[in-house]
């Protein structure tokens, strides 16, 4: 990047952003982007990635130096929206256009040993662990982390994928044989509270932006909700906040980092991991007034100014998850639910994907015939109301 000759901030109006993936989040980055009148182009080599619908698809390996060198040359900056990209890839790209965030953003946050320990260095906290890289490592591993743990592959592992729970010596080597004896950490169980997440925005100028903190709950490893204005503790908010400028300060980051963090009672905050770019978390920035997640990462690579982006409005997001054969959500009814937004995203149905999401935002006006406004608190808990309405139309249920 260092031969590259530095353009000039902010990058103009028909300008060519270029993304590697072209899944949803590629899809609504593009559409964030076009909005900012910005072109678009990404390398995914799916015949249907839903950003296909919105942007210009070279349908093609990332892995290819061909294509890479099409997409380096049509575009003033490349952004991602998946951090499993080899190094390599990267690497070519770097050479000949900008790419936000660096290579070693990725580098970090695509291993799980090296993540913990730049987070450390960093001065923020994380679970107890054990970097196991080899069989030996296993001895005195549980010991280590407490007695029980959750051993989970260094690299490629998502939405709960390769993680075993673990409570026994024997367990943890047969958790170790099952993954395949690839390198793994071994993270001692967090009793947290709450999972929360926050994000932040730095462009290259070194202006830095922050997201609110949503509390997250999952289902089975996938995250089932998000939910923005969940009578957040000040002090909590400031923390969280605090941790996601750090971060960006200390690594030089430019573009966006979403945090996962662990709460625990006594108010402490463990970071569970990072991710270099827009997360299912924030899509709840949509609709709640303010620039969304999606704006964000754009404004952020692309040198624009940027604002703090926490919605004006209460809000949520419940995902929409693939349904059993016969079982599909009645759309119409979800639609009919005030304040409700749904997001789908094209992709073939099969049970447990993630298809789209509904953003539900909390009604600023009184309801009542007198027409007075309704407190925070009453419009937080009228949209939990709203959001728990949609999750039984999506899942029967509501998950607690
Ligand atoms: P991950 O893939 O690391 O985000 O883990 C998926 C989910 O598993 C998290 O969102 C938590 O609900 C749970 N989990 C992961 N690590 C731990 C841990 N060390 N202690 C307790 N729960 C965890």
């Amino acid at each position: 990047m260092s031969s590259l000759e530095a353009p000039t901030f902010p990058l103009a109006p028909n300008s060519v952003i270029g993304i590697l993936g072209g899944g949803q989040l590629a899809m609504m980055l593009s559409i964030a982007a076009t909005e900012l009148g910005f072109l678009t182009a990404f390398i995914d080599p799916d015949p249907h990635a839903p950003a296909q619908k919105v942007s210009n698809h070279i349908e093609s390996a990332f892995a290819n130096p061909e294509t890479l060198l099409l997409l380096a040359q049509a575009a003033q900056v490349i952004t991602l929206e998946f951090e499993n990209v080899p190094d390599q890839v990267l690497e070519q790209l770097e050479h000949s256009v900008l790419v936000y965030p660096a290579k070693e953003i990725f580098k970090i946050s695509r291993n799980r040993v090296l993540e913990k320990k730049a987070l450390v260095v960093a001065g923020l906290q994380v679970a107890p662990y054990w970097a196991i890289l080899g069989g030996p490592q296993l001895e005195g591993a549980l010991v280590g982390v407490g007695g029980k743990g959750i051993l989970k592959t260094a690299e490629l592992g998502y939405d709960g994928k390769g993680q075993k729970r673990v409570s026994s010596e024997a367990e943890l080597r047969a958790a170790w044989l099952e993954l395949g004896e690839v390198p793994c950490v071994l993270e001692g169980i967090v009793p947290f509270v709450r999972e929360l997440s926050v994000q932040v925005a730095r462009n290259p100028q070194g202006e830095i932006a922050v997201s609110g903190v949503y509390h997250n709950t999952h289902v089975a490893g996938i995250l089932r909700r998000s939910v923005f204005g969940d009578h957040l503790e000040d002090g909590t908010r400031e923390n969280a906040q605090n941790m996601a400028r750090t971060l960006a300060e200390k690594w030089n980051v430019v573009g966006l980092l979403t945090l996962e963090l662990f709460e625990l009672a006594d108010g402490t905050l463990l970071v569970n991991e990072i991710a270099p770019r827009v997360h299912n978390s924030g899509h709840l920035t949509q609709n709640g007034g303010n620039i969304s997640q999606f704006e964000a990462q754009i404004r952020a690579v692309t040198g624009l100014p940027l604002r703090d982006f926490a919605p004006g409005l209460p809000c949520m997001m419940v995902n929409v998850l693939g349904w059993e054969e016969g079982c599909e959500p009645d759309w119409s009814a979800i639609l009919r639910i005030p304040g409700t937004h749904l997001h789908l995203y094209g992709k073939k149905n099969r049970a447990g994907r993630k298809l789209g999401h509904v953003n539900i935002v909390a009604s600023s006006r009184g309801s009542g015939s007198s027409g007075a406004g309704l407190s925070v608190r009453e419009q937080i808990s009228e949209m939990l109301e709203r959001g728990a309405m949609v999750e039984r139309l999506l899942f029967g249920q509501v998950a607690l």
